[in-house]
């Protein structure tokens, strides 16, 4: 679980209930990233360019939210897994995100592509 308290006081209250929105509907999520240094950040934009991997990220350092604390990663988890071909199970914690979003006024769903 990526350190809450890094985050901007305002991400992480939104953080906190998205996990307890999830929670009501039995949902378990963790938060996998959440602040990500300039250094971080320029490690993942090498991948896929010049290291080896696929390409994770379009942003470099200093041009990702997650550099500011203002985003964070989440995926649900089973039995202590992250179950990343359960589609169905990532759209029922997307929903839940959703009606945090709307219940807060504020939101921005990406799929970390662009991130
Ligand atoms: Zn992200």
């Amino acid at each position: 679980m990526a350190d809450l308290n890094k985050l901007h006081p305002y991400v992480k209250q939104l953080s906190e209930k998205l996990i307890d929105q999830c929670k009501k509907q039995g949902l378990k999520v963790i938060i996998t990233q959440a602040l990500r240094t300039n250094e971080e950040q320029n490690e993942l934009y090498a991948q896929g360019r010049t290291k080896p991997g696929n390409i994770v990220t379009n942003a470099k350092g200093g041009q990702s939210m997650h550099n500011y604390g203002l985003a964070i990663d989440f995926a649900p988890v089973v039995n202590g897994n992250i179950p990343w071909n359960d589609i169905a199970l990532f759209k029922l914690v997307l929903t839940a995100m959703a009606v945090t979003g709307q219940v807060l006024k504020i939101i921005r769903i990406c799929s970390g592509q662009e991130d």
